[in-house]
């Protein structure tokens, strides 16, 4: 009987005990790791545990983190943090990719490890290159990219190249110049993207421009090459410079014809230079547009899907953007980003665009309302925090938004946090830890529920680009604000707009109208009248 008292008593003290030592294991666990991940094949599922433990608003997204196939799985993951965490923050893709472009991205990467620097075949192509003489022998051919202005131009350039890349199958390889190293990891598996250093052929960038003897349109002009789609290969120099830069295109409208593009096709090397968002135009050639519309089901989702698979963060840069998400935005109810670009060129003064903003943001419903009539602001708080992200090169902004929600409350009573990772007064774009940060902060911007960023800026483009979210533009911060009309409007395409789209003219004074050419290419809404843009809405 004594025995069975002291069982009794024995029993549920050993089982709390044993239940308290699991709780601390587990608890003492939690604070060693960020997160606990779980593995099924593909998808990688990420829990929240612990860093959301006090709060559960918005846990880490269950991810895909292959993102439906965009992405190879062949890429260690020390090397690149970002290519398996970047998408945890960020809303599923509304895209969904199609099997075809999966298929070719794993057939380039490939032809990119056969062909890419070190091999044997890039070896025999620089002998060639070298050797000044063009061949139909070649096993493999080259595009090589190089940057001009700032990250938004460069990045939206690099991408138009890589489609066209894929689509005339050369091998993309990229000048990256000291100021463009650590930004973004390597994209593609058992290779590299970079320019060898050992390149024949030094400081593309400033080698080449619009009066280049390489240039395809001088060649045309001074008849070292005849327009003539049926030249033999042999006769036609080892490279040329495809000038695909804005202003340059009212004088290059031969870049997008068929013939030009089949005589081009024969070079083995092409260099090419380009500010804009010219992947755009190539669906102007019909040669490309329906290995385009097979790539592309939804033509929205172009710069989506190039840019989530071209453009995944350095480690440098991931270790900004994830310690500033982790820290300010993780356990807001909403994310409201706020892109303000000033052009130099083009100033208006700081009242007018902060008034412009408001009335923006009053008219569709974006930033929280302050009660202006609660003049002892005793609104009483509710549990929801909305979280604004301000980015600009100044600091005004920040600094009025954040005034407006310290000093009053709002309409609902929500908490408001307003931030602003850094204003860095000046674009210094050829400094590297400058475009690390304008990096981190497109990313940023990318997470945010609701994207406003102002028209013609590729930096916002590039932003709600990779987020997939069709963005509000403040239409008035350039010289559109002389005219009169709404201070922003919702874009009705997630797609980024190609600022001087080429005059086509084929035939001798046949002019044909890029917009005129599909119904899915039109006008671009951020910046009416000009350029050109691909929308789903037919
Ligand atoms: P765009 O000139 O607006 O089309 O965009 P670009 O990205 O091509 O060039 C602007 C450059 O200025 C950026 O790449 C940055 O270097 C810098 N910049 C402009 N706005 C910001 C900002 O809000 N934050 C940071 N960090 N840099 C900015």
């Amino acid at each position: 009987m004594g025995m069975g008292k002291r069982k009794r008593w024995w029993l549920p003290e050993l089982a709390g005990i044993g239940l308290l030592l699991i709780a601390l294991v587990v608890i003492f666990l939690g604070g060693q790791s960020n997160h606990f991940a779980l593995y099924f094949e593909d998808t990688f599922i990420t829990t929240s545990a612990p860093i959301d433990r006090c709060s559960s608003r918005h846990p880490e997204t269950p991810h895909d983190k292959l993102l439906g196939g965009l992405l190879s799985p062949d890429i260690d993951e020390q090397s690149c943090f970002s290519r398996y965490k970047s998408s945890m923050f960020r809303k599923p893709s509304p895209f969904s990719v199609s099997p075809y472009l999966v298929e070719k991205l794993r057939k380039y990467e490939e032809l990119h490890k056969k062909c890419g620097p070190k091999s044997d075949l890039y070896k025999r192509a620089i002998d060639q290159l070298n050797s000044g003489q063009n061949t139909d022998k070649a096993e493999c051919k080259y595009v090589i990219w190089t940057q001009i202005n700032g990250l938004g131009n460069r990045m939206l350039s690099l991408a138009s190249t890589f489609l066209y890349s894929l689509l005339t199958n050369r091998v993309l390889l990229v000048e990256l110049t000291t100021e463009m190293r650590d930004v973004f990891c390597e994209p593609f598996p058992g290779s590299s993207w970079q320019l060898p250093p050992d390149f024949p052929i030094k400081n593309l960038l400033l080698k080449y421009g619009t009066d280049s003897p390489e240039s395809y349109t001088v060649m045309l002009k001074n008849k070292t090459i005849p327009g003539d789609s049926n030249i033999r290969p042999e006769s036609l120099p080892s490279l040329v410079f495809f000038n695909a830069v804005a202003f340059n295109w009212r004088m290059e409208n031969h870049l997008f014809c068929e013939d030009d593009q089949k005589i081009l096709q024969k070079i083995n090397w092409m260099v090419v230079k380009s500010d804009g968002y010219y992947a755009a135009a190539l669906f102007l050639l019909p040669a490309y547009r329906n290995e385009l519309r097979r790539l592309f089901p939804v033509k929205e989702s172009v710069f989506h899907h190039l840019g989530r698979y071209l453009f995944q963060p350095a480690n440098p840069v991931w270790n900004i953007i994830e310690r500033f998400y982790r820290t300010h935005l993780i356990n807001s109810d909403e994310k409201v980003g706020l892109q303000i670009r000033q052009f130099r060129e083009e100033p208006i003064p700081f009242e007018d665009v902060y008034n412009r903003i408001i009335e923006c943001s009053e008219t569709e419903n974006l930033l929280p309302k302050l009660d202006q009539l609660n003049h002892d602001n005793s609104t009483p708080i509710i549990d929801k925090r909305i979280s604004v992200l301000v980015l600009s090169l100044s600091s005004e902004f920040y600094d009025m938004i954040k005034a407006m929600y310290y000093e009053k409350s709002t309409v609902s009573g929500e908490m408001v946090a307003v931030y602003q990772p850094t204003h860095e007064r000046e674009q210094d774009s050829q400094a590297k830890f400058h475009n690390q940060k304008a990096f981190a902060e497109m990313f940023l911007l990318s997470y945010c529920d609701k994207i406003i960023t102002t028209a013609t800026s590729t930096f916002g483009y590039v932003a709600h680009g990779l987020a997939g979210s069709k963005p509000w533009v403040l239409r008035t911060l350039n010289r559109l604000m002389k005219e009169p009309g709404p201070a922003c409007v919702r874009s009705m395409s997630v797609e980024p707009c190609l600022h001087s789209p080429p005059i086509i003219e084929c035939k001798e004074n046949v002019r044909i109208d890029p917009t005129e050419v599909e119904p899915y290419l039109r006008k671009c809404d951020d910046a009416p009248p000009m350029g050109l843009k691909l929308y789903d809405l037919v």
